[in-house]
């Protein structure tokens, strides 16, 4: 918010605009800023709060006497208000009795928008959904997060196809946010402090406004730190040890402290993940030091804390030894209510020196919950040791499916389409089963129209980024091909889009060449497969996978048919989940916790084949997608991989080719559409955040808000 360009009277309120990321799921507040000067607006990346540092006060003043823009700045204002001040939401309905309840939702990414890239993947599109809905359905939430001012890399891919990672300082004068304390030189001041090993850091933090959600991110680059302590948190999810769990320790310590010296008393902790897991710690520490006995501070905890799990991986859950925790808690140990030897058992699995942040979490917490089905039998089998007299399948760990936030994720064909037809409210009752079968009220012909637009939309914007690519020197034509400047509006498109990693099987497809060739290239049924994603800086083997990938799209006998797009983020992954047919997921199982990409390519009228894993299993209902395989687990990886390449190329030539080029005079494959129907409707209303946010609520936050600690958690 500094030195912005002064605002006339008339449209002051554009600051508040801007610096709430409101805009970034409503259309009103988009259009305002599109409409008040549209290359600036493209310029900066969609960005308001960039916008109006850099624009032009004769703009300004011209836009203030402008009737057709006021027309377009009061309408916005007005849903603003009727949004953030309003109380006809549905918590404040359904529960007015806890409308002064603060629920506390803690988690190492959040990803709102791409101008604020404080996100590496899936874990972080779900914190943001999840505080969008909390903010459209009218809960009293807050967020906790960290700020990093490098966040996650940009990717390029080399010529030889090996991943190349840019880091970029992110400019906070233009990015959405401000700090809770202006320090003189306007950056972020410090509000409170935590120990780290024997030293104290400072910490500050800046406040990010999601719609009615107050999300705030702790930040050690305030004053009184040493150069290195400033750098802490600057990227997400380094691979060092002794940095994660430091950054931890600011996130979980530090955020708590952070809200009490705020003036914020959560009623509920919400912990997302492992990661987060400290803050309970900290509370602990804080009943102990207000004289509470070690089990009644425990109780009094557990009693108020849920937590999410979101890995089958044991690779992917923290485990701190006890040499690195005391290494980095020794000024912490000496806090009145510290209690070393008791936390530590709290985090210890079976009897070795190790600290695990999953395990320390499920003790801590009334309720715990996976978030698929799938996941919940995968997370009561990993963790029945913990509950030894209770059998795996009563294990208390429960299950809240994964949703994704249809106006974050629904193109505007679509959403025309959907208002026509289902009503204009239609976004208001989405979760409404029901409102779905209105779907077969739309005519093939102007469903396929929305269908082709959303394609055309994609291959539009790869084409541009090869041009781009090409003219600035940055790459050979043959790079620039493989960027997928020769797709097709007309082909059949694949995607496979997702975190490269092992156990998602990015190559699966490549496992018999000649076969995916013959596929690739017939004359008549053309495909085209794009692939992005990125690897983790420090896994190599994932890098292995992701050049093998590049190779074949440089490959000549692939015909250009075959591409990488660079840098998966927010923006390039809404165009792609709107923009290709076929939405392909090859996990191995049961590897896949949930997933979300699926579901927002589903309710885009985009096709699901994936491997019956995460939350598909869920989902596939017979005839709304289709399936890879079973559920049954393989001997080994060669024969999982084996029959799932077999079984997913006779599914293309059997069923997804001819289903897709079986056209009407008109050249309009009514029977794909009627699968597209299909997959709309019985995706969009069960598996959005509303639906996610509402389970939350009605099966953990009431119930800890009612009941306090059940019998759940293990001792
Ligand atoms: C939705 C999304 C994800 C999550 O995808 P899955 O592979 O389904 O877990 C990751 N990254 C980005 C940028 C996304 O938009």
């Amino acid at each position: 918010m500094v030195s912005e360009t002064a605002l006339p009277a008339r449209i002051e309120r554009l600051s508040e605009l801007a610096h709430n990321m409101w805009w970034s799921w409503h259309h009103a507040s988009r259009t305002v800023f599109r409409s008040l000067d549209y290359p600036l607006w493209s310029l900066t990346g969609h960005n308001p709060a960039k916008m109006l540092h850099q624009i032009d006060p004769i703009r300004l003043r011209l836009a203030a006497r402008d009737p057709e823009f006021l027309e377009v700045y009061d309408k916005a204002i007005a849903e603003l208000d009727k949004d953030l001040l309003g109380n006809s939401n549905w918590f404040q309905q359904s529960h007015p009795e806890h409308r002064r309840d603060v629920i506390a939702y803690f988690s190492a990414e959040f990803a709102i928008h791409n101008s604020l890239p404080i996100y590496a993947g899936g874990l972080g599109i779900l914190a943001g959904d999840l505080l969008k809905e909390a903010s459209d359905l009218g809960l009293p939430m807050v967020g906790v997060g960290l700020m990093y001012p490098q966040g996650y890399f940009q990717q390029h891919i080399g010529p030889d196809g090996w991943q190349q990672e840019v880091y970029r300082e992110l400019d906070f004068r233009s990015a959405p946010i401000s700090p809770v304390r202006m320090s003189p030189d306007a950056t972020c001041a410090p509000l409170t402090s935590v120990r780290l090993g024997s030293r104290s850091v400072q910490l500050g933090a800046y406040l990010v406004r999601v719609g009615r959600v107050e999300l705030y991110l702790v930040c050690t680059d305030v004053d009184g730190n040493s150069p290195e302590d400033r750098q802490l948190t600057s990227r997400l999810y380094t691979a060092e040890q002794s940095r994660r769990i430091q950054q931890e320790i600011v996130l979980g310590i530090g955020g708590t402290r952070i809200l009490k010296a705020i003036g914020i008393e959560p009623t509920v902790w919400h912990a997302n993940e492992g990661h987060t897991a400290f803050m309970m710690m900290e509370r602990i520490r804080g009943e102990r030091e207000r004289g509470r006995s070690p089990e009644d501070a425990l109780d009094a905890v557990r009693a108020r804390t849920v937590f999410t799990t979101h890995t089958p991986v044991p690779a992917g859950h923290d485990v701190f030894s006890f040499d690195l925790m005391d290494e980095h808690f020794s000024g912490y140990w000496d806090l009145p209510g510290a209690d070393r030897s008791r936390m530590l058992e709290l985090g210890r699995t079976d009897g070795s020196a190790q600290f695990n942040m999953t395990t320390f979490a499920l003790r801590t917490s009334a309720r715990s919950n996976a978030v698929s089905k799938k996941h919940m039998q995968v997370t009561q089998r990993m963790w029945q040791g913990l509950w030894p007299d209770t059998p795996e399948d009563l294990v208390p760990i429960s299950h809240v499916t994964n949703g994704v936030h249809p106006p974050t994720w629904l193109s505007a064909e679509l959403a025309e389409l959907y208002c026509s037809h289902l009503g204009h409210d239609w976004a208001e009752r989405h979760d409404d089963i029901a409102l779905w079968d209105g779907i077969d009220k739309i005519s093939d012909d102007a469903l396929w129209q929305a269908r082709r637009k959303q394609k055309q939309r994609l291959i539009t914007a790869m084409a541009l980024r090869g041009q781009e690519c090409w003219a600035s020197g940055r790459c050979s034509p043959q790079q620039a091909l493989a960027m997928g400047s020769l797709f097709e509006p007309t082909a059949l498109t694949i995607g496979f889009v997702r975190r490269f990693t092992e156990y998602k099987r990015p190559t699966l497809l490549f496992r018999d060449i000649e076969r995916l060739k013959r596929i690739v290239r017939d004359p008549w049924c053309p495909v085209q497969i794009v692939f992005a994603g990125k690897s983790h800086p420090a896994d190599e083997a994932s890098k292995q996978l992701l050049q093998q990938v590049y190779r074949m799209c440089l490959d000549r006998e692939f015909r250009g048919r075959v591409a990488f797009v660079e840098d998966y983020d927010m923006h390039m992954s809404r165009l792609l989940t709107r923009g290709v047919d076929v939405w392909l997921n090859t996990p191995r199982r049961p590897r896949e916790a949930s997933g979300t990409s699926g579901m927002k390519a589903c309710m885009n009228g985009v096709i699901h084949l994936s491997v019956p894993d995460g939350w598909w299993p869920e989902g596939y209902d017979g005839t709304n997608g289709w399936v890879i395989g079973d559920e049954t687990l393989s001997a080994s990886h060669e024969e999982e991989d084996s029959r799932d390449a077999d079984a997913l190329y006779s599914i293309l030539e059997n069923e997804v080719i001819p289903l897709f080029y079986d056209r009407d005079r008109n050249g309009i494959p009514h029977g794909w559409l009627k699968k597209v129907r299909s997959s709309i409707k019985s995706i969009t209303p069960r598996f959005s955040s509303r639906r996610m946010v509402k389970d939350y609520v009605g099966t953990m936050y009431i119930p800890v808000l009612e009941q306090g600690y059940g019998p759940q958690a293990p001792r």
